[in-house]
């Protein structure tokens, strides 16, 4: 029994694409402070599911609550300015704009009541907390894949999210770099934000997660810590059948 209190409330969510069911009455809780994996196999709706949370798509069935507010049928701003924040699982920024522009932008987008200075203030200090703050004036496009993936984070962590979800961040990345990767989202997860990763490296999981969801074809079949789901019988065939 988790006793924080719940940020986020999946409850019976549906996602049709024509005939096929790619999120099938799906519910789940996360609370303040806990960090999420959505896992499962290639095609069972993990990232239907994070794009139904950030609103890049509408459910077809069910509601999404977050802190008490029904944000199921909110355009994706709205849900920015409620406080979902996300990355995406190829990076998707504007290449020709600085980092420091980047971050700027998410700040906008999520509706930071901030300008001209204050703005650029408030960008350079999320560039310096995920150790990017040298690379502020260069083009986005100039960077390594990793150092993207920072900015990326950056730009998410700029609207102060209620709620950060993580479509694959750390997918492409060396050894070496995963390490940095995990250890940036343990501090994250250290200074008490929220977070729902969709991850397919099991050490990432094993190390970042409180809990666990896992679909399969769309639907949940487990849910637990992810000792607890990566040793179920059901969920381990689900991954064989992959
Ligand atoms: P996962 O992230 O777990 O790999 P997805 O959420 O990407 O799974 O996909 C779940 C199912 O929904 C798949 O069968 C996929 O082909 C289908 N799907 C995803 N997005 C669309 C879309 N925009 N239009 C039609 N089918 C889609």
């Amino acid at each position: 029994m988790d006793n924080r209190p719940v940020v986020l409330e999946v409850r019976h969510v549906t996602k049709r694409f024509g005939g096929l069911i790619a999120v099938n009455d799906l519910s789940f809780d996360v609370h303040h402070n806990e960090v999420l994996g959505l896992i499962g196999p290639n095609g069972s709706g993990k990232t239907t599911m994070m794009n139904l949370i950030s609103g890049a798509l509408s459910v077809s069935g069910g509601d999404i609550m977050m802190n008490d507010l029904l944000i199921s049928d909110l355009p994706p701003r709205k849900r920015a300015r409620a406080g979902v924040a996300r990355t995406f699982q190829l990076v998707r920024m504007l290449p020709s704009m600085t980092a420091l522009e980047n971050v700027m932008a998410g700040a906008v987008f999520g509706h930071k009541k901030l300008w001209g200075r204050g703005l650029q203030v408030h960008a350079q200090r999320q560039l310096e907390r995920v150790g990017m703050g040298d690379v502020a004036q260069r083009p986005t496009s100039a960077l390594t894949y990793i150092d993207q993936k920072r900015v990326e984070l950056a730009r998410a962590l700029a609207s102060d999210p209620s709620i950060l979800l993580l479509d694959e961040w750390l997918a492409g990345l060396n050894p070496t770099e995963l390490q940095v990767g995990i250890e940036l989202i343990t501090s994250l997860r250290d200074e008490g934000r929220t977070i729902i990763l969709v991850e397919h490296v099991m050490d990432a999981i094993r190390s970042l997660c409180d809990r666990c969801v896992v679909m399969s074809s769309g639907v949940k079949i487990a849910e637990g810590t992810p000792t607890e789901v990566l040793s179920d019988k059901g969920v381990i065939q689900a991954y064989l059948g992959d």
